[in-house]
């Protein structure tokens, strides 16, 4: 028996970006280019659904090159790879196909720029995550420089030089770096960087999003993944903002209605690598539990896509 009624505000948007939406159909067009199986080194994006499906339809997912046999194509993730993965693959006269987002991509070859021009880059981003893992690997060790954190920035010491110049992630909280940077640029007034910072569009809009449903909500739940990125950022957003409750979630089936007590007002979104099913699966979840009235919050209408690497426009 539904026990109350609980009004849902769905954030827009949500969920899928056009880079994700490219990683995927690059595995699809690569299976069906290439028939089975097709390696992809790491996750091609951060979501098991997705990951499950495509191993379904014959992708092999692996963590290194090392791990894929002679002859078969290779699909690099969403996040990028450093060089030496690019130079190991050459090597070796793999078939390489490249999903590396393309907003990705700009900050590789920002890297280069800065480097080029003579300066030591700062890259603002989180330690181990595999979009940091790739953008450090575009320049040798030593012309690059990872800050995680507002404390990072304020006793980070760069001896010997007054180039300097910074990137960053793309998933990362818009707040929290627009202190970073504010911190750097205090400490290190000559440093150069993007005109804003190189957070995506997508991370943007999902915080925005979330941002204004934030004031009329009394918990928010996110679905994501865990090590996903822009995900966790969108639930540390929301509780930011307002002190509201806010959880990650991978599915539905996560989460506990013990959770939602004395909640009235349910703000729900999706991090940019969770599909729209996983969505809809919540609401269905919750409508057998309540009696839901549903509104949907929107601050950003996007439009943009992508082209697939050449190898696979045929
Ligand atoms: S979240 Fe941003 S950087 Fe990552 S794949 Fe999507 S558009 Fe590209």
């Amino acid at each position: 028996m539904k026990s109350d009624t609980l009004k849902i505000i769905l954030a827009e948007p949500r969920g899928f970006c056009a880079g994700v939406d490219r990683a995927i159909e690059i595995v699809e067009r690569a299976l069906a280019k290439f028939g089975r199986p097709v390696y992809v080194r790491h996750e091609i994006v951060h979501n098991r659904h997705v990951v499950n499906a495509l191993r379904n339809k014959g992708a092999i997912f692996v963590e290194e090159l090392s791990e894929v046999p002679e002859d078969f194509p290779v699909v690099f993730s969403a996040h990028g790879v450093p060089k030496s993965v690019i130079s190991e693959a050459t090597n070796r006269r793999m078939i390489q196909i490249d999903a590396t987002c393309p907003l990705v991509k700009k900050v590789h070859v920002d890297a280069a720029r800065h480097k080029n021009n003579g300066k030591v880059v700062v890259l603002i981003g989180h330690s181990g995550h595999p979009e940091i893992i790739g953008t450090l690997g575009q320049l040798a060790e030593g012309d690059i420089i990872l800050v995680e954190n507002k404390e990072q920035a304020e006793t980070i010491q760069i001896p010997g030089t007054t180039e300097l110049s910074f990137i960053t992630q793309t998933t990362l909280s818009v707040d929290d770096t627009k202190e970073i940077i504010s911190v750097l640029q205090t400490r290190f007034p000559q440093i150069e960087g993007p005109r804003q910072e190189d957070i995506c569009y997508a991370t943007t809009n999902r915080q925005a999003a979330v941002k204004a449903l934030a004031n009329h909500c009394d918990a928010l739940v996110v679905i994501g993944a865990p090590n996903s990125s822009n995900s966790r950022r969108l639930a540390e957003v929301g509780s930011a903002k307002t002190g509201m409750r806010a959880i990650l979630i991978q599915e539905a089936s996560e989460l506990e209605q013990s959770w939602l007590d004395g909640v009235k007002t349910l703000g729900v979104t999706a991090g940019a690598s969770a599909p729209e099913i996983l969505v809809q699966e919540l609401i269905n979840w919750l409508s057998l539990r309540y009696t839901v009235d549903i509104e949907t919050v929107r601050t950003a209408t996007e439009e943009i896509n992508f082209s697939l690497p050449t190898l696979l426009k045929t």
